[in-house]
């Protein structure tokens, strides 16, 4: 076989497993509240190409992010942004900071390229020490700077005065807020991008709207920026179908802030009953929470049960990233949870 280049030949494919399930609460996706009635497509022309600068959906995006449509660059995902993003600015051993443990697609987006992830450890609480990320970035002078707010996987939210600390003391980054959760935190950057010329805020379909089957994400910063990394945007990227699905759940924002209203109440009814069983669990604000083993291979005995979770392992310590689900998804968790603890007692 014909080698692919060294820094990708390290590189494990990223496949996604597929185990049977009744409730699915691993991937933070939430429920199909905006689109749950049938999409009619009145207008609807496979055959051509489209909008490849997507100006209805940037429109309508700049109505919710509080910004110029001329501030958005639209995105397969903001996957596909953060990728464009760091192969845009980095080339071989140019460096890209970030906390650990955070998205641990930012790494493999750093070997696709031949960057180097520096990861700075988070505390033992997995409270993040933002003065940490300050020094060791003015030491090491990195190409870009990621602060995942809330984090992904612990939950873990920077405040704001943090972040403008981050922004001051750090000009000659671009500073990358990954904020696919922000929708369930009150904290946001977006509006510092005309201050911070080097500031770029990533959002997302994917979370709070419940659509990360139509790959929407939105990359947002001053015109001048945007304009810049436009460069590197494929033409075509978001699809005839997910355009039009799209706009359509951005003409009811009304509902999606009831959604985030009611994941709130459940993510803290949720936590309460986890908190009676015993559980640890750490300060979020995202949907989804994070806690600590305190039965043994819990995650293990949910699987079997068909009730999917996440497992992380840290400092030889067993995690859990939990999504907050419906009602009754939770009730579904909590009980098998409680089955388990019965059984291993
Ligand atoms: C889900 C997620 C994303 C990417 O979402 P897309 O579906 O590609 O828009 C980005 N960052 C974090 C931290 C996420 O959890």
């Amino acid at each position: 076989m014909i080698k692919l280049k060294p820094s990708v030949q390290k590189l494990q494919a990223y496949y996604v497993n597929d185990l049977p399930y009744k409730v699915k609460l691993d991937a933070n996706e939430g429920n199909n509240y905006l689109l749950e009635d049938k999409l009619i497509f009145d207008d609807f022309k496979p055959n051509f190409y489209p909008d490849s600068d997507s100006k209805i959906l940037r429109e309508k995006m700049s109505i919710y992010y509080g910004c110029k449509a001329e501030n958005i660059l639209v995105g397969n995902g903001s996957s596909e942004l953060i990728n464009m993003v760091i192969n845009a600015y980095c080339e071989k051993n140019d460096k890209v900071m970030s906390f650990v443990p955070s998205f641990s697609m930012y790494q493999t987006y750093c070997d696709l390229c031949g960057a180097d992830y520096v990861g700075i450890k988070a505390e033992y609480d997995f409270t993040q020490n933002i003065d940490k990320l300050i020094n060791t970035a003015n030491k090491i002078k990195p190409k870009i700077v990621i602060l995942c707010n809330p984090n992904n996987p612990t939950g873990y939210v920077t405040p704001k005065k943090e972040i403008v600390k981050l922004l001051n003391n750090v000009k000659n980054s671009i500073i990358i807020l990954d904020e696919a959760y922000a929708d369930f935190s009150e904290i946001t950057v977006i509006d510092l991008i005309k201050k911070y010329e080097n500031l770029i805020v990533m959002r997302t379909l994917s979370k709070a709207f419940g659509l990360a089957g139509l790959r929407v994400g939105a990359m947002i910063a001053n015109e001048n920026l945007v304009e810049y990394i436009w460069k590197v945007k494929i033409p075509y990227n978001i699809n005839v179908l997910s355009q039009y699905a799209a706009n359509k759940a951005l003409d009811n924002i009304d509902k999606v802030n009831e959604h985030i209203q009611e994941v709130k109440k459940l993510r803290y009814e949720l936590c309460n009953n986890l908190k009676k069983l015993g559980f640890t669990i750490f300060p979020t604000g995202s949907n989804f929470i994070f806690i600590e083993q305190t039965v043994d291979n819990l995650y293990e005995k949910l699987v079997d049960c068909g009730v999917l979770i996440r497992k992380f392992v840290f400092n030889e310590k067993v995690f859990y990233r939990i999504t907050v689900g419906t009602k009754e998804e939770n009730e579904i968790l909590l009980k098998e949870i409680y089955k388990i603890m019965q059984e291993t007692n």
